[in-house]
């Protein structure tokens, strides 16, 4: 846990730069207070309605005292509170190998990075991995994730370019069937010419790995850039109507001040956060801890 709470202080120095928990202290819980906390949650993408929720009970426990620890551990409390998922945080996993990971996001989004770095981490679990390379319209997005899965030691299907995106899934059910492996991850195409046409893909490719794999995607993994903020919401409304996304990973927390997302997309979507990118590199990846997170977020 340590290791996770000092990669989140990292990823996240800038939104706790932007909270500056140490400047509320000895402060009076005043009207002014109050505008400020809620400017700089806002700010830092908590998103409106969490915001009111945590100002209004901010006020009714705390008006007109001094603002201390105790407010502080308050905040922290609520905003674990609002993060709070019920289902386990860990990634499904088949009673029957292989279990599949559908990976859908829009291009930019750190979509290739997000699948060679959830790669690497299941290696180092010593999990077999297949990749799907079904974004058969990026070349160069299909050739960097050879190069990752080379380094990772995992295999990778990939098509001709402008290949059928729905063949190279099926092709990559079949090997990982054949060759008994126990994780296989399917990337899909971030665009298309219109949202309509990429939306019909990904459930076209949905529908062969639920044919060929029984069971399967046992998750459907979304990937945000969490710097996007609002914008990122509608993103992950668009694609949960769909394919039925099951959780989400939220990548480039590092460099914005903007970590609050994280709440505003739990809160939104109700949808679990399964992994933050904290960085450019392989290891900067971590599965979401609300409490690190959010520890990290005062510290
Ligand atoms: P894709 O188009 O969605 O496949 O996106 P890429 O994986 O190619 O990533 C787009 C850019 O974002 C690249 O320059 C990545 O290095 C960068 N990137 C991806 N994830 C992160 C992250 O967590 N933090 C930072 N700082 N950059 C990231």
């Amino acid at each position: 846990i340590k290791g996770i709470l000092e990669r989140f202080k990292k990823g996240l120095a800038k939104t706790a730069q932007l909270f500056n928990v140490r400047s509320w202290l000895g402060r009076k819980v005043d009207q002014a207070f109050l505008d400020e906390l809620e400017g700089r949650l806002i700010q830092a993408d908590v998103g409106v309605a969490a915001t009111a929720r945590i100002i209004d009970s901010v006020r009714e426990a705390f008006a007109e005292k001094t603002a201390d620890e105790e407010l502080v551990g308050f905040v922290k409390d609520q905003l674990k509170e609002l993060l709070r998922d019920p289902s386990p945080d860990a990634l499904l996993v088949a009673s029957k190998k292989p279990s599949v990971y559908l990976i859908a996001g829009v291009n930019g989004s750190g979509k290739t990075t997000s699948i060679a770095k959830l790669a690497q981490r299941l290696r180092d679990q010593d999990k077999s991995v297949v990749l799907a390379a079904c974004d058969t319209f990026r070349a160069a997005a299909a050739d960097q994730l050879s190069i990752w899965a080379g380094r990772a030691g995992c295999e990778i299907v990939r098509g001709a370019p402008g290949a059928d995106p729905a063949s190279v899934a099926h092709d990559a059910c079949q090997r990982a069937l054949a060759r008994g492996s126990e994780i296989l991850i399917v990337d899909t195409a971030g665009r298309l010419h219109t949202q309509t046409h990429l939306m019909r893909e990904l459930e076209k490719i949905k529908s062969v790995v639920q044919r060929q794999i029984p069971g399967a995607p046992h998750e459907v993994l979304l990937v945000l850039d969490g710097t996007n903020g609002q914008n990122a919401i509608r993103q992950a409304e668009v694609f949960t109507k769909s394919i039925g996304c099951t959780g989400v990973i939220l990548t480039k927390l590092d460099g914005t001040a903007k970590g609050g997302v994280v709440v505003a997309v739990r809160q939104t979507m109700k949808l679990p956060i399964k992994f933050l990118g904290v960085g450019e590199g392989i290891e900067d990846f971590q599965p979401f801890d609300a409490d690190a997170f959010v520890e990290s977020l005062f510290s």
